[in-house]
This record gives structure tokens, C-alpha cells and sequence, in this order.
């Protein structure tokens, strides 16, 4: 393996490079029981409600069994190996008996819920009817698995598809992120989803590697634009720093910083406006913390408190008048990432 490697990541193999940061072993994790199980609030119908969110134990992101992308850990809580579908379906049994009624409901896997390899195709019906009652079902899938056969197979009326878009530059999926695919794959699975009237939610990244953070909010900004086109709700993950991950490895270095909340507030800021109905809504997972987006320290919670009443309300006000005196280093650091170059061991 060379022992230098440029910004643009074309001297190494990207691809088999996150793949070595993985653990390799399937895990021997309780396949009877989900991941996780929360409830948050989220809006349905112009209203602010309960939602309920239930993280499945698959297999894992087929993706990130072959490689990955340089932020995402989610393979480490998953199987890594095919959970039987009997088990999948006491999984559900167990949500149901903690299930309120809640009117959204989110339905996750560290995956792609269409994916077949995930869940079978008779126990993606199955858990789906399960929640036929709420007002917005919301599943995750990478564009891979949206086909109109597919989904004519699943289809229900309260059904919403999220695709983690991440960026709409081909340039930074490729060579920042590690993505399975590109936008032309996106489009694809966008259009089949608008002919069916299933709507989309997009999420897009803020802060891949090896940008600076000046980058970072100019790739969103034009990412949004982009889904706007597409989604009737965009979703803007900033990125956190989780365990065996490529971001990790620049992270404990001190080579790679997560974003500023004040990045994200600029991103919410300039694009809303602009995107007429389209929901714009960001909840920073381990906001205010060294491994989420984060600002000083003194002003973190007024401004996540910011973000997330933003993201209730639409209202762009919500930002009127946060300052504080990192504001400056803010500013300051706009051109600056320690990223842009390291040396591997
Ligand atoms: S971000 Fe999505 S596609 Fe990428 S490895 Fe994670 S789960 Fe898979
Ligand atoms: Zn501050």
C-alpha cells in the first residue's frame, strides 16, 4: 500500500480501503431482538406528532458488507449474516407490544429495507401491514432496490421510501463518501417512486472527508437544490464520527472535524427559501459532541434547539438572533481541513 495519498483519494483503492476498517466476523448479536426502539416527534399532516422508530437487526447494508462508505458504522450493529425470517417477524412482535399508535412510524434496518437479502419479500408485506394504521410509514432503501415491480409487491397507502442521496455530485460520492452509486441511480429510482406517487425523502450528507468546511456547505446547498426536484422532504445528516469507519481513523488522528452547527444553520438558511414545499429538516445524531456536528460548547444547545424547532416548523426565524463568539472562529475556519492530506501508516 503506498504510504501517501492525495485529497482526491485516486492514489489508493477507496473502496478496499474503508473495507479494512470494518470488523469481518458476523456478530453474535440476539436475532430476536431489534436494535432499537424510540419515539421522537416528527410532523404528519401539517401537525407536530409523536413518531415511533423501530431499527430492525438484518443482515446489514449489502453495501457495507462488500465496502462501505467512509462515514457509516452501521454494520456494526448488524448480523452481518442472513437473520431467519421467523425471527425477523418476533422482532415485529416486539415492536408492536411497545407500538402506541404513534402517527408516523419509521422503519429502519442499517440497511435497505427492499433489500430481499435483508427481509424476504413476504415478511417485507408482512411487517408493512403491521403498521397500516399510521398516517406516514417511512422505510430506507438505496436506489439499488426501487423497482416498480417491487414496490407494486409491497405497496401500501401510508408508504414513504428515504434514499440516503448524500450528495448530488457524482465527484464527492465516488471519491468522499464511497457511495454504491450515482445520481443517474437516484433520478432513476426517484422517477419510478414520483409515477407511483410514493413520496421521497432525501437525505443529504454535510461533511464528507477531505473537504474543507466551506465545501462541506457549498455540496449541500447544491445537493438540496437538487433532491428539491425529487423529495417532498430532505433530510440533512451532518456527520457523526462512529466506530470503524474511515472518518474514524482521520478523526482520531485530529484530521478530520466534524461540521459546525453554525455550517448547518448556513445550509438551512439559504436553502429554504428557495425550495418552496419541499420539508427541509435536520436532526444532528450526538449534536453538541465532539462526534457530532458541533460548535463551542457555550451556544450548542441554543442552537440545536434552534435547528430542531426549525425543523417542526418551517420557520427560518427560528434562527433570528443566535450568536456567539465562536461565530468568528466559525468564520475563520471556513477554508480550513486537516484532511485534506494524511499518510497512512
Ligand atoms: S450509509 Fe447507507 S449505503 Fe452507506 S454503508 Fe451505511 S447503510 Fe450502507
Ligand atoms: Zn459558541
Amino acid at each position: 500500500m503506498p504510504s501517501k495519498h492525495d485529497q482526491k483519494g485516486d492514489a489508493w483503492n477507496l473502496p478496499e480501503l474503508v473495507k479494512s476498517f470494518r470488523p469481518d466476523k458476523p456478530k453474535d448479536f440476539d436475532e430476536t431482538g431489534p436494535i432499537a426502539i424510540w419515539t421522537e416527534k416528527d410532523v404528519s399532516n401539517g401537525k407536530i406528532v409523536d413518531a415511533f422508530i423501530l431499527i430492525l437487526r438484518t443482515s446489514g447494508c449489502y453495501w457495507a458488507l462488500h465496502s462501505g462508505c467512509t462515514m457509516c458504522g452501521y454494520i456494526n450493529d448488524a448480523r452481518m449474516e442472513p437473520v431467519k425470517p421467523q425471527n425477523l417477524g418476533i422482532q415485529t412482535e416486539k415492536a408492536l407490544r411497545r407500538y402506541g399508535g404513534e402517527k408516523v412510524v419509521k422503519i429502519f434496518t442499517s440497511g435497505s429495507f427492499l433489500d430481499p437479502n435483508e427481509i424476504p419479500l413476504d415478511m417485507q408485506v408482512e411487517i408493512l401491514k403491521s403498521f397500516e394504521d399510521a398516517e406516514r410509514l417511512i422505510i430506507e432503501s438505496l436506489p439499488e432496490f426501487i423497482t416498480e415491480k417491487r414496490l407494486e409487491e409491497i405497496r401500501q397507502d401510508n408508504m414513504e421510501i428515504a434514499m440516503g442521496l448524500e450528495s448530488a455530485s457524482d465527484d464527492i460520492l465516488e471519491k468522499n463518501i464511497n457511495k454504491s452509486f450515482r445520481t443517474k441511480d437516484y433520478i432513476r429510482a426517484a422517477e419510478v417512486l414520483k409515477k407511483l406517487r410514493i413520496p421521497l425523502k432525501t437525505y443529504i450528507l454535510l461533511k464528507p472527508p477531505f473537504m474543507t468546511e466551506r465545501e462541506a456547505i457549498e455540496d449541500a446547498v447544491n445537493s438540496i437544490f437538487f433532491a428539491s426536484e425529487y423529495s417532498s422532504e430532505i433530510s440533512i445528516n451532518p456527520v457523526n464520527v462512529q466506530g470503524f469507519t474511515l472518518v474514524h481513523y482521520l478523526w482520531r488522528r485530529g484530521e478530520y472535524r466534524t461540521p459546525w452547527l453554525w455550517s448547518l444553520v448556513e445550509v438551512l438558511k439559504k436553502t429554504k427559501p428557495h425550495i418552496g414545499e419541499v420539508r427541509l429538516v435536520s436532526w444532528p445524531t450526538a449534536g453538541g459532541t465532539v462526534r457530532g456536528a458541533h460548535n463551542c460548547g457555550k451556544c450548542d444547545k441554543n442552537v440545536l434547539k434552534a435547528v430542531e424547532h426549525f425543523s417542526l416548523t418551517q420557520d427560518v426565524s427560528a434562527f433570528d438572533g443566535l450568536k456567539c463568539t465562536c461565530l468568528g472562529i466559525w468564520r475563520d475556519s471556513l477554508e480550513i481541513s486537516s484532511s485534506n492530506r494524511f499518510v497512512l501508516p
